[in-house]
């Protein structure tokens, strides 16, 4: 019987049990928490409490391995933002004019979507869910070339409040998704091998997020607001429409600006954003609970696909292989599109029908993965550069060079619907990053922007917050 393990429930891990099952005859996942019964936050997901938009790419990759999803997650609320038609967004070169395009945005509340799609999971043949399990390590097989399986720990069952011993659980095939925290740096060191190298990207951004109801009698052209950061007004903001007609609202600060979680705080940093017009949005909008904060949003990337002597059976894929700065909505859409490409991989490899995984999968595989946190990391890796103190030492030449091409595409993709397209294509992931260098969309950004650019005053409320969790 060819076996599988997931370590890690969130949806990179769920990705990959859906991208594994049919190709493995059982699977485990390993869950550390408890799943809640309904759309719940639990612990092991922190930011569910945060603004979650699925870009095009990743619902679409969501969509394949999970048929029907969408439409599940339509029925369950969740709402479409057609990309620019359905948002007032202010980039960078000013607001974009909203020209009907082809490029959707999923938003909604990360509780719903991860209980959905773990739904789906569930009705998946030989998927089997060990929740209140960790896993502390990993085993070797094939005279040490290979993993052969983990080492897991119950929760104790008796009292509720520590941990068992570590027990041993063999698998073919281990795949790691337990997010930014992962400890496989450490459990490939003590099988003796290299642990990765890392790269780091911290533009140092806060978030803090409340669920509010729109005013009473609120109307307005855009279902989403969405005031992006520039390194002179270090400040975003969002309104995302979510279930039962609410709105999840994110005020962020980057370069070090930290909102402080309190009602009047929240109003106060969202009047210093670039405009206003979130402000005036939300400061009538009556708060349905907290304001919750989250400051664990580097850019780090770890490069597993460099390692040298990587054992064959073992994969790492979302947060940890890469995690982004959420400010540009990329992790889960990322974690789909490797988990897809995995699925895809094993079928070319016909593991269901001689029961193995041919030599060197994982070894390949993983720069299959690496090549989806690449095409993410060119976006939100390179724009927090531009950050003081995001990265050590001074900005190399090609990453100068790039700065300086962006803030003119972002300045002619405001009016430009060609090119407004071509930075759409690269944000949802739909085409490389290069698309922005393709020639007509490249003529156009050296010509420079045909109308001045609209709305990119800046108000620079400097008020800072007064405490933060
Ligand atoms: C504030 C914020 C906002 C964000 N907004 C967006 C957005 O708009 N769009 C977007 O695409 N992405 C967004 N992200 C990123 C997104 O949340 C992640 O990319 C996504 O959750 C996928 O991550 P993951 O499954 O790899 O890891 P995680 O979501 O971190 O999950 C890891 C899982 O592993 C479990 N676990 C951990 N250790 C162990 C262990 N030893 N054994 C067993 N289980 C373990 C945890 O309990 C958890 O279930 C945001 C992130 C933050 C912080």
């Amino acid at each position: 019987m060819s076996h599988a393990v997931v370590l890690g429930g969130s949806l990179a891990g769920l990705c990959a049990t859906a991208a594994l099952a049919p190709h493995f005859d059982r699977v485990t996942l390993v869950e550390r928490d408890g799943y809640p019964d309904e759309p719940l936050w639990r612990r092991g997901v922190p930011q569910s409490r945060h603004t979650h938009n699925l870009m095009a790419a990743g619902h679409r990759a969501l969509d394949r391995l999970f048929p029907g999803v969408l439409r599940e997650l339509r029925a369950l609320g969740m709402v479409q933002v057609r990309m620019p038609q359905d948002m007032r967004l202010l980039m960078a070169g000013g607001w974009v004019d909203r020209f009907p395009g082809n490029h959707v945005v999923l938003s909604g509340s990360r509780d719903v979507l991860d209980w959905a799609v773990r739904r789906e999971l569930l009705k998946l043949p030989g998927v089997e869910v060990r929740q209140q399990t960790e896993a502390v390590g990993l085993l070797e097989s094939r005279g040490g070339t290979a993993v052969g399986g983990v080492l897991l720990k119950d929760r104790d069952g008796s009292a509720w409040a520590g941990w068992g011993e570590p027990y041993e659980w063999e698998a073919d095939f281990v795949v790691d998704a337990t997010g930014r925290g992962s400890q496989a740096p450490d459990w490939l060191r003590s099988l003796g091998r290299d642990a990765p190298a890392e790269s780091v990207v911290d533009a140092r951004c806060a978030y803090a997020t409340c669920v509010l109801a729109p005013p009473p009698g609120h109307t307005a052209d855009w279902k989403c607001l969405l005031i992006q950061a520039t390194p002179e007004v270090p400040r975003s903001g969002i309104i995302n429409p979510i279930e039962n007609g609410r709105w999840m609202v994110s005020v962020s600060g980057m370069g070090g600006e930290r909102p402080a979680l309190t009602h009047r705080a929240f109003l106060d940093f969202a009047k210093g954003l670039r405009s206003t017009e979130l402000y005036e949005a939300v400061r009538d909008a009556e708060p349905l609970g907290e304001v919750y904060g989250s400051g664990r949003t580097e850019n780090r990337r770890r490069h597993f696909e460099r390692v040298k002597d990587w054992p064959d059976g073992f994969l790492v894929i979302g947060d940890a292989a890469g995690a982004f700065n959420p400010a540009y909505g990329q992790g889960i859409s990322v974690a789909a599109l490797g988990a897809l490409e995995l699925r895809q991989a094993l079928g070319r490899a016909r593991v269901r029908d001689t029961g193995r995984l041919p030599e060197g999968f994982a070894q390949a595989m993983r720069k299959r993965i690496a090549h989806w946190v690449n095409a993410a990391w060119m976006l939100s890796g390179n724009a927090d550069m531009a950050y003081e103190g995001a990265t050590e030492g001074p900005l190399p030449l090609p990453a100068r060079l790039g700065m300086r091409y962006t803030s003119r595409l972002l300045d002619v993709a405001t009016h430009d619907p060609l090119v407004a397209n071509a930075l759409f294509d690269m944000t949802h992931l739909m085409a490389p990053p290069q698309a922005v260098l393709r020639p007509r969309v490249l003529n156009a950004v050296l010509r420079g922007p045909r109308q001045p650019a609209s709305g990119t005053s800046s108000h620079g409320n400097s008020s800072h917050g007064r405490e933060y969790a």
